[in-house]
């Protein structure tokens, strides 16, 4: 194998034997003694050794998240106190940023130049967020027509929050999900990803240093049939927030049914991004390029299908294919690194998996196509890949590849354009590029997607609400939009009379 030197320069954190996992405050094995490998996806080798949780686990962490809601200091905490909390935890996730910055990349493959400039600022900034909404968040009073009531409302939170994660951004996920949570007043069981649990962990750890009470936020690792399946089926857990894909999150509905529990979902996407002639071409075009490649294509709002006006294609496929070519693939702890791995052997399998489909479907490879190989060949590097010659009935055009594959096709009408955009199950995002006010506004009418990027793209912020339509979720995580997610409002009638 490939020794990288800066692989050497491993955390403390890392030097553990097994990592474990938080239940009620106790950093703890599993019931069953079973631990799971983590692996390093740009070399193929084991990185850490994680106890791996299961449904007597999560029984356990469901107990003590359920004890930590009921009784202890977690109901009586004043909001200000919670919102301290939250404060303080983003100012040790900065204060350790660099150390969580290495772990996601070497846990989960992605650019370090990222994790340092995105994944964890994102997630600090996330925290800061929902901390000021913790103190905002108010019922109302209600003019009803019923004489002499006195009629208002509370909001309250929900009780025991089972939140499970996907792997392309374990920390900024774990961030969306535990701030509003925690922001509203509930308690929660995280399920991290099974091929990146480690930043949750660490990020557990400065939770308990914050000093969130015991049971507030427990932390269980494993996998999705197992741990992940026991949560969202738990009689318990009052709702489920899941990220991760269409097929899952199928699934989670029918396991939350039992008790009917709350579930938002935030489900996969087969994201247009449509180039008009009048756009700003050089800027559309880098724009295009990191719609797709940014995070190695492992981003619910890729975008996937590129949509290229007729009279500016060749150019845009030209340029589009030059800059694809010229991206460093390579191990993410690089600095030089413009793209790394895909996050695991089955990732990289279902990726090749879909360029061979789309050769086979007679699309034609204008650049990359292949698994790199030569000093690559041990990690899960797959070329950025652009396919031409495309038509929508195509599978690699529907489904959802979750790497660096785009399809690039033409189109002539601006009018049809959306409804060829919006011919999908999926409806998570959409870019629209042009200069031409009118017509974007009535692009971001006509697209049927939760949020729409006009000349920029892949554009996150804790204040703006995201989610997908149809196929792609329910509810909106983000600004104020969540906190409907972690509350339920109670109605109180006071007789005046
Ligand atoms: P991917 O296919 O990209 O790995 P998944 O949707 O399978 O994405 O995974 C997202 C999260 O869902 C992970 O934490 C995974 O462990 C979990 N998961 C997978 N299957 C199930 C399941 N049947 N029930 C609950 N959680 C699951």
């Amino acid at each position: 194998m490939v020794e990288h030197a800066t692989e050497k320069r491993q955390t403390a954190f890392l030097q553990q034997q097994s990592m474990k996992m938080l239940i009620g405050g106790q950093w703890v094995e599993a019931a069953s003694g079973k631990t799971f490998d983590t692996i390093n996806p740009s070399t193929g080798q084991v990185l850490a050794r994680v106890a791996e949780g299961e449904a007597e686990d999560i029984d356990r962490a469901v107990a003590a998240a359920r004890r930590a809601f009921e009784q202890g200091a977690w109901p009586k905490m004043t909001p200000a106190k919670r919102a301290h909390l939250l404060l303080k935890l983003a100012d040790l996730i900065e204060r350790n940023a660099e150390e969580l910055a290495e772990l996601e990349t070497l846990d989960n493959g992605k650019p370090i130049k990222y994790s340092r400039a995105a994944d964890v600022p994102l997630t600090v900034e996330h925290f800061r967020y929902f901390a000021g909404w913790a103190t905002k968040i108010e019922g109302e009073t209600i003019p009803v027509s019923v004489p002499n009531m006195f009629t208002y409302t509370l909001r309250e939170p929900l009780g025991v929050v089972g939140q499970i994660i996907p792997w392309n951004f374990p920390l900024q996920m774990a961030a969306w999900k535990l701030a509003p949570a925690l922001a509203c007043g509930n308690t929660v069981v995280l399920k991290p990803a099974e091929q990146t649990p480690l930043t949750a962990l660490r990020l557990g750890e400065l939770i308990c240093e914050a000093g969130f009470p015991e049971g507030v936020v427990n932390i269980v690792p494993g996998f999705g049939e197992t741990a992940g399946a026991a949560l969202a089926a738990h009689p318990d857990v009052d709702k489920i927030a899941f990220t991760g894909s269409t097929e899952v999150g199928k699934k989670i509905v029918q396991a939350s049914a039992g008790n009917l529990k709350k579930v938002t979902l935030e489900l996969g996407g087969k994201s247009p991004n449509i180039i008009f002639p009048d756009a700003d071409l050089k800027y559309a075009v880098r724009g295009a390029l990191n719609a797709i490649f940014f995070n190695q294509g492992q981003v619910c709002t890729a975008g996937s299908r590129l949509f290229v006006h007729k009279s500016v294609y060749d150019e845009v496929l030209g340029n589009l294919t030059t800059m694809s070519s010229k991206m460093k693939l390579g191990p993410g702890i690089d600095p030089g690194t413009d793209m790394g791995p895909v996050v695991s052997q089955q990732q990289l399998e279902r990726v090749t998996n879909y360029i061979a489909t789309g050769k086979q479907e007679g699309a034609r490879v204008a650049t990359g196509g292949n698994r790199a190989g030569d000093e690559l060949a041990e990690g899960y590097f797959v070329q950025p890949t652009v396919f031409d010659g495309v038509a929508d009935q195509m599978t690699i055009a529907r489904e959802e590849i979750f790497g660096p594959v785009v399809v690039a096709m033409p189109f002539e009408e601006a009018e049809e354009i959306a409804a060829r955009a919006n011919q999908s199950e999926y409806g998570l995002a959409a870019g629209v590029w042009t200069n031409d006010i009118k017509k974007a506004h009535k692009m971001v009418a006509a697209l049927k997607a939760g949020v729409i990027w006009v000349n920029t793209y892949n554009q996150f912020d804790a204040a703006a609400p995201f989610g997908g339509y149809k196929q792609s979720g329910y509810g909106r995580e983000m600004g104020h939009a969540v906190l409907d997610a972690y509350t339920q409002v109670k109605t109180a009638w006071i007789n005046l009379r």
